[in-house]
């Protein structure tokens, strides 16, 4: 029997775990716990996320959306909303929704692993060293790195924590001269405050507490969110924010998923969305390398390219969502940030001339197969199927000039939005 190990009970190695199972494969996952408590702010893609990926549990532990004021470049205070979740109740939740699957999981510490072309040796703490056929890295950014192909700026977070009386549940995120503070109250009175700087920028490590405490005091958001506890030095702990994408997505007998693959900024509140992303596309590309290693090129490409993908557009959002921040435009963490990763847009504009029909992997089922997509100037991965309509053949006949009659072949109301999304991209009959 085919021995495949994921390493890291986070969201996503549980996300691939859970995936690998509902196709049959035995799978076996190897985690230690967190080392640290933490809440963070969750938008509905990540709850989305979480319900696709079949992790009830942990999808449970996510508190009603409660409100979240955001003061940004002086702009007054606008109001929207996010879920907070108790990182230590999120993990134990995740391990409930592994053991119902019937998902072994060994809590260990992975000490080292050593891979060759006829598989991996884990060696643990405590435990016998394990052995693995096929490998999957989730140990988010703890997993080794050794580099990394893009970088952003060094980014760190000090995650501030200490109690109040209960009361009702909040959050606020502002931006400050040297960089923003994300701030939340759960309703057992649990506080929490997190500044996250340039890693350059930073004092020594015992004057921090007093240094976190001093910060707090100069925030009226701070008052108004918290009692006065808030002021004191608060028990703490630092956690690396930077933007991180791994140089290889995947080998012949392993794959990264998560934050072991690409690390986005905090800033956009979308990690754990981001991390399931990967890990929700990862089952059917391990299937394929499985099943059908002579595509493993093409399975390759494909998890490479959407992790990529998704790394530059949460690193282009951040970097926007930085450059409206505009009162501090010299000061290096608003300098660097506005412009990393490139001055490349977010969405490119509609642009007919360059719509084509390219062959590109594509998920098909449990797998991975080449098929014609189409390519656009915002869609480079190419998109296949617009809601179940397969587009290539359209755009071909268009080529052709045969448009007229491939939108003769469909429905009325499949036909309205071929036309629909044709206009978008900027053609004009
Ligand atoms: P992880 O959740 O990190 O899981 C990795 C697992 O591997 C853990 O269980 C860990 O214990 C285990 N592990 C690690 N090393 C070993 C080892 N050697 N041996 C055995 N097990 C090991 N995302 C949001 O959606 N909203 C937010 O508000 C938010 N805020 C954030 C704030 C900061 C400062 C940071 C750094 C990140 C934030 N994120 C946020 C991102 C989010 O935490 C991650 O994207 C997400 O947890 C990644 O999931 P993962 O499964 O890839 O890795």
């Amino acid at each position: 029997m085919l021995e495949i190990v994921v390493l890291g009970a986070g969201p996503a190695g549980a996300a691939v775990a859970l995936g690998l199972k509902r196709l049959g494969y035995a799978v076996r996952l190897v985690s230690e716990w967190r080392r640290f408590t933490a809440v963070e702010g969750v938008s509905q893609r990540v709850l989305d996320g979480l319900r696709q990926a079949g992790l009830h549990h942990a999808l449970a532990c996510a508190a009603a959306p409660s409100p979240r004021r955001v003061l940004w470049n002086d702009d007054g205070q606008s109001i929207n909303q996010e879920s907070l979740l108790d990182r230590s109740r999120f993990d134990t939740a995740i391990r409930e929704d592994l053991r119902e699957a019937g998902i072994e999981v060994l809590e260990a510490r992975v000490l080292k692993v050593e891979s060759t072309d006829d598989g991996h040796l884990i060696h643990l703490e405590p435990g016998e060293p394990l052995r693995a056929d096929f490998l999957i890295e989730a140990r988010g950014r703890s997993a080794p790195l050794a580099g990394g192909r893009l970088r952003g700026p060094e980014t760190l977070s000090l995650l501030n924590q200490w109690q109040e009386a209960p009361g009702q549940p909040a959050s606020a995120v502002e931006s400050l001269p040297d960089g923003w503070a994300w701030m939340a109250r759960l309703a057992d009175g649990r506080c929490y405050w997190q500044i996250t700087l340039d890693a350059r920028d930073l004092p020594s490590k015992d004057q921090l507490p007093e240094y976190c405490a001093r910060r707090r005091s100069e925030s009226a958001l701070v008052r108004e969110l918290f009692g006065p506890e808030a002021l004191q030095p608060a028990s703490l702990h630092a956690r690396s924010s930077t933007a991180i994408l791994f140089h290889e997505a995947s080998g012949p007998n392993w794959l990264r998923v998560g934050d072991a693959a690409m690390a986005v900024d905090p800033l956009s509140g979308n990690g754990i969305f981001q991390s399931l992303s990967s890990a929700l596309q990862a089952p059917a590309v391990i299937n394929t390398l499985l099943q059908h290693p002579e595509r493993a090129d093409l399975a390759r490409r494909f998890h490479q390219s959407r992790v990529e993908h998704l790394f530059l557009r949460f690193a282009r959002t951040g970097r926007d969502f930085y450059a409206l921040e505009q009162r501090w435009p010299d000061h290096p963490f608003w300098r660097d940030r506005r412009t990393w990763p490139d001055a490349e847009r977010l969405h490119a504009p509609a642009d007919f001339a360059q719509v084509r029909v390219e062959r590109a992997p594509v998920i098909h089922g449990d797998l991975i197969e080449e098929a014609e997509v189409v390519v656009t100037a915002d869609q480079p991965l190419g998109i296949w199927h617009l809601q179940g309509i397969e587009l290539a053949p359209i755009v071909s006949a268009f080529k052709r000039g045969e448009l007229t009659q491939a939108l003769a072949t469909l429905q009325e109301q499949p036909r309205r939005m071929v036309q629909g999304w044709l206009l978008a991209q900027g053609y004009r009959p």
